[in-house]
C-alpha cells in the first residue's frame, strides 16, 4: 500500500480540476489532496484512480466519481466534530473524506463484502470513523440520531421518512433522487415539522436497494 509522491502530484491535479468545475470549499480540496484515492480501488485500476471518474468496486458496485464526492461534501458544509451520518459506505473513499475534513462519521453498508472489506481497510490507513455498521441504511440509525448532516451515496426512489426525522433543526440532507438517473437534492431541517429543498442537477449513481438483506 504505496503512497508516493507521483500519487501526491496526481491528487493535486485532480483538486486543481475539481476547482475548476465549481468546488469552492477549501475544506473539501483539502481532502482530496489528502485522501489516497487509489488505495480504495482494485489495484488493477491503480493508474486510473486519479482520474475523474466512477470505478467498479466489489459486490457490483461502484466507488463515486471525485466530482460527485466533492459536490455532496460541498453541500454539506462541513464543520469539525459535525456527526454525520453516510448510507453506502461501498469503498469508504466518501468516509475517508468527510473524516479528513474534521466529521465524526457514521457510515451503514448493506452489502457484507464490502462492509466486512471496507472495515478492515479504514484503520490500516490510521481513518477512523465512529462507526462502520452492517445494516440498511433506508433506517438510519436512530440510535445515534441525531446528525448535522446526512448524506446518501445511492440512488433513492425517495427520501426515506427514517433520515428525515434523524436530522437536527438546522441540519441537512444531501440525497440524489430518482431511479434512472437521479437529481442531487438537498433538504434542510428548518423545524421539528419544516423542511427546505434545494435541487441541483443530474447525477448518476447505483440504486439504494430496499428490503434485501
Ligand atoms: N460512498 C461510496 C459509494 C458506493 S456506491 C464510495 O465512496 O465508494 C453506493 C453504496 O451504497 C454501495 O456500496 C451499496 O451497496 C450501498 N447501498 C445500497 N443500498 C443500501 C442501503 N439500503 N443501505 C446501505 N447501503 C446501501
Amino acid at each position: 500500500m504505496k503512497n508516493t509522491a507521483k500519487h501526491q502530484g496526481l491528487r493535486n491535479q485532480l483538486a486543481k480540476l475539481l476547482e475548476e468545475k465549481g468546488i469552492t470549499d477549501k475544506n473539501v480540496l483539502e481532502a482530496i489532496k489528502t485522501i489516497p484515492r487509489h488505495l480504495f480501488l482494485n489495484s488493477s485500476f491503480e493508474d486510473f484512480a486519479y482520474q475523474d471518474k466512477a470505478f467498479p468496486i466489489a459486490a457490483d458496485q461502484t466507488i463515486s466519481q471525485p466530482y460527485t464526492v466533492a459536490f455532496q461534501s460541498q453541500l454539506l458544509e462541513v464543520k469539525k466534530e459535525d456527526k454525520i451520518l453516510e448510507i453506502g459506505t461501498g469503498s469508504g473513499y466518501q468516509t475517508a473524506v468527510l473524516c479528513a475534513m474534521g466529521a465524526t462519521v457514521y457510515t451503514i453498508e448493506r452489502q457484507n463484502e464490502l462492509f466486512k472489506k471496507t472495515s478492515l481497510l479504514l484503520p490500516k490507513l490510521g481513518i477512523r470513523p465512529k462507526k462502520v455498521i452492517f445494516g440498511d441504511g433506508y433506517k438510519g440509525l436512530p440510535e445515534f440520531a441525531p446528525f448535522d448532516g446526512i448524506i446518501v451515496t445511492a440512488g433513492a426512489p425517495f427520501i426515506p421518512q427514517p433520515l428525515m426525522a434523524q436530522l437536527k433543526v438546522g441540519g441537512k440532507l444531501v440525497i440524489p433522487l430518482g431511479e434512472e438517473h437521479q437529481i442531487m437534492t438537498m433538504l434542510i431541517r428548518k423545524n421539528e415539522t419544516q423542511f427546505e429543498k434545494h435541487e441541483f442537477g443530474e447525477f448518476r449513481f447505483v440504486p439504494l436497494l430496499e428490503n434485501k438483506n
